[in-house]
Order: C-alpha cells, then structure tokens, then sequence
C-alpha cells in the first residue's frame, strides 16, 4: 500500500499528533510532536489502539482502547500440515505456520482492560497455565510441544461491540473514523481504505458500503456486536 501510494504524489510525513484544532464543526488543523502544524480539510482517525485518545483531542468520544494480546509459537513432532485454524470454545486457539504451530486467545475475560501501550512483554503464564493444557486435551499428540517464540500487541479494542467504527462523526463531518477493529482489522483494511477513499473522494459509499459501521450507533449506544472475535 506505501510503495502504492508513492507513486500517487502523497507526502508522507513521520511524527506524532498531539493536538487537533476544532472550530464549531470542523477541525481545522493537527499539530505534530516536531512543532509542525498541518492545515487539514479532513482528517482520518487511523490511529489503532491510539484511536480513543487521538478522538479525544479532536473532543471526541471514541470507545476504542489498546487490549494486550500474546501470540506463542511452538513446535511438535507431530506434523499436521494440512490442520485448519482450530478455535476451542474457550477461545483459544492453533494453526500450522510453516513447520511450525502458532496459538493464542488465552486471554481471561476477567480483568481484561486497557493496556500499557507500551507493554510488548509476552505473558508467558498464559502459555504454560491457560494453553497448553487446553491444547493437550484437544489433540493428545501436543503433550509434547516446544514453546520457541512469542510477541505481544494490543488489539484496537471498541468496548461498546467489538466492531470497526467507519466513516465520518455525524456533526464534526469532517473527522472521519476507521477505527476500532477489535483484532480484526488486517482483513477488513483494503476494504475500509477503499470504502473512505470513495466517501472523500465522491461524498458516498460506491463499492462497500460500510454505513452500518458509522459512529451514529456508537452515539446512540447502540451495539452492532461482532462475536468472531479471537
Ligand atoms: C496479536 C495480534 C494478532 C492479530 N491478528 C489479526 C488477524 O489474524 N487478523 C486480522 O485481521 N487482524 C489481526 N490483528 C488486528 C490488526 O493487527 C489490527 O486490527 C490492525 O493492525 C489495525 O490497523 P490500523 O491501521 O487501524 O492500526 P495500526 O496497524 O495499529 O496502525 C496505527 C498507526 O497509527 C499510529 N499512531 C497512533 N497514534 C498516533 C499519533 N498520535 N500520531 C501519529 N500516529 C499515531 C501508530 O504508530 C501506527 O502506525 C491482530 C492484532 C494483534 C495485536
């Protein structure tokens, strides 16, 4: 998308926001941590787990927050190359990567919240206490497996329903959404970017329609709960 869009005349410029300047019902400008201040006509909330708080300085409410999400990989003897993704009822779940395996989804309901966003440290426990056990009893050949790697992130978590919130703030029309997406978002990007593109660029959805995605629900309340969620 980046090498793509080079070759479209875009400046890209690498800062961080930390201001947005509204008058009335449009925001104006944003300023960035190098002291630079950009005029904008529009601007889209992209920010991921940072949404909540980039809304926040627009003085928008946004319900998005970062969640830590480990991801372990491990090894077997066991070579199930041709395994689908399995998802457990208890939310974990295992894939073939390669010649390896990779899991996750342990996370405890209880006591989930917002994240240090700087928090990458893997929580191994989850593994050992959560994982593996629910591993062995869904397939008895992975008693025996070698945990070898594992990363943390934080999902771009939307506590009101788990979904992506698309699209512009139905009074600020000038502040658009694409946020949200609760540990789904890689497959939902080319759509969304290409959804946004279409309502800046023409005033309306033309391919993907992604009006139910808008922000009204968030205003109203109203949850448009996606429940796939791992
Ligand atoms: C462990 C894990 C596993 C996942 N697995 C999957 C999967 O299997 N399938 C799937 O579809 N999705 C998955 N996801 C979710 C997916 O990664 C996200 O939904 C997706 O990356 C969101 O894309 P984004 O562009 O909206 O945000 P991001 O990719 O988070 O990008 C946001 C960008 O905004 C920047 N930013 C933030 N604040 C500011 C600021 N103030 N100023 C300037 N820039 C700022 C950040 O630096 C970052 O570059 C997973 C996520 C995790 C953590």
């Amino acid at each position: 998308f980046r090498k793509a869009l080079r070759e479209t005349n875009i400046d890209f410029v690498t800062a961080d926001v930390t201001g947005i300047e509204r008058q009335g019902d449009r925001v104006t400008s944003v300023n960035l941590d190098n002291g630079e201040r950009l005029e904008a006509g529009i601007v889209v909330n992209a920010a991921g787990p940072n949404a909540g708080k980039v809304s926040a300085m627009a003085g928008l409410v946004l319900p998005v927050e970062p969640r830590k999400r480990n991801v372990f990989i491990f090894e077997a003897r066991e070579k199930y190359a041709d395994m689908p993704l399995l998802v457990d009822p208890s939310g974990i779940y295992v894939r073939p990567e390669g010649s390896v395996y990779i899991t996750g989804g342990a996370e405890p309901q209880e006591g989930d919240g917002p994240a240090d966003p700087g928090d990458f440290e893997p929580d191994w426990p989850l593994f050992e206490e959560v994982i593996w056990p629910v591993l062995a009893t869904r397939i008895p050949a992975f008693e025996a497996i070698k945990p070898t790697r594992a990363w943390a992130g934080h999902y771009d978590y939307n506590t009101l329903d788990q979904n992506a919130v698309i699209g512009p703030h139905p009074q600020v029309r000038n502040f658009l959404f694409a946020n949200g997406f609760s540990g789904h978002g890689l497959q939902q990007a080319p759509a969304v970017g290409k959804a946004l593109a279409e309502l800046i660029v023409h005033g309306g959805y033309r391919t993907v329609d992604c009006s139910a995605f808008g922000y009204e629900r968030v205003a109203e309340g109203r949850a448009f709960r996606e429940l796939n969620v791992i």
